[in-house]
């Protein structure tokens, strides 16, 4: 098959920044594509790299997207290279939208997906003390499953500040706390203890889900023997950025939970491969791309989460509405 080839760079300034371990991120850069089949059909994709994260840089992606003729073939799309995870999710996403694609109606197809539905999705908490202020007005929205960014200020400071969240945060909420790799071996040790210690009193009946990527990447060995340790679950994330990190980590006896980020993870059809056959323990989660990513993210996430984890889609907080922006970005497509 040949597809007639367009795509166009975006620009999005978040609402509040983010604010990780990996520092202030402010704008989100990314690409949308669009293939076009002999008949009309039309199939959206969406490349949004993260390479701070593992992916490649927007350029790389850009400069790949420039190479291509304007007509490419179903071999162009499946054999990009490794080393463009995030063009393999855009493109290959592309040509799945195809069959359904109609070019009228991009936003309202599959609008069941796009909705968010608060009770199964992990809605993201500022860093430091802001997240004490902000969870109730998410709460209220319906979200009963979050995330706190810990290993951005000194953890004395934020172990204070988790004291009074899990006093305040009510019954039967999840908390997950996402260290982006940016706590030492000891700091690890004592967030954990401290997890332990709070699932052993009856008193706080909120659960600690897991401790996502408290190392970093190249401490691969600490993070499998800390996950041996102690009760509470670790995550990688980082450690587990593309699907041959995902292997590798897998061969080398990780059994924890994996967070897969489908938008920079690479190949979707080598993604579901890879779960069906191992059944790994998932918790899918946003990269910040826009609707259209985020539609063949979901659809991923919907068939292949296992454990009934809440995926980490939670955050339309971080960005103005987006209908308006997207249908304007691709009418002059
Ligand atoms: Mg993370």
């Amino acid at each position: 098959m040949r597809y007639q080839f367009k795509f166009r760079p975006y620009r999005r300034r978040f609402v509040r920044s983010l604010t990780t371990n990996h520092g202030k991120w402010q704008i989100r850069d990314g690409i949308i594509l669009r293939l076009t089949n002999k008949s009309g059909r039309v199939g959206w994709g969406e490349i949004a790299p993260i390479s701070w994260f593992g992916s490649e840089t927007l350029e790389q992606a850009l400069d790949f997207c420039r190479q291509l003729p304007e007509e490419i073939t179903d071999e162009i799309i499946f054999s990009i290279p490794d080393e463009l995870p995030a063009c393999q999710f855009g493109f290959e996403s592309a040509w799945e939208w195809r069959n359904g694609g109609d070019e009228e109606n991009i936003i309202t197809l599959n609008s069941s997906l796009l909705t968010p539905n608060s009770l199964f999705y992990s809605a993201l908490l500022p860093a430091g003390e802001a997240a004490l202020n902000q969870w109730e007005t998410l709460w209220q929205q319906g979200y009963r499953t979050f995330k706190w960014k810990i290993g951005v200020y000194a953890i004395a400071d934020e172990q204070e500040i988790f004291e009074s969240l899990i006093h305040t945060l009510p019954a039967f909420t999840k908390l997950r706390l996402d260290a982006n790799g940016g706590l030492s071996y000891e700091e690890a040790n004592l967030w954990l203890w401290t997890c332990d210690n709070l699932k052993a009193n009856a008193e706080i009946p909120l659960e600690i889900e897991f401790l996502e990527q408290p190392l970093p990447i190249e401490q691969f060995q600490e993070m499998l023997e800390l996950s041996m340790s102690y009760k509470t679950a670790i995550a990688l994330d980082e450690s587990v950025a593309t699907l041959g990190q995902l292997a590798a980590c897998h061969q080398q006896g990780w059994r924890g939970i994996f967070v897969i980020k489908p938008g920079i993870v690479g190949s979707p059809s080598r993604l579901r491969q890879f779960c069906q056959q191992h059944k790994i323990d998932a918790v899918f989660s946003s990269v910040f791309e826009t609707a259209i990513a985020r539609q063949a993210a979901l659809q991923l996430a919907a068939e292949l989460s296992r454990n009934n984890r809440a995926i980490g889609f939670g955050i339309n907080h971080f960005f103005e509405q987006e209908e308006t922006w997207l249908q304007s970005l691709w009418n002059d497509l």
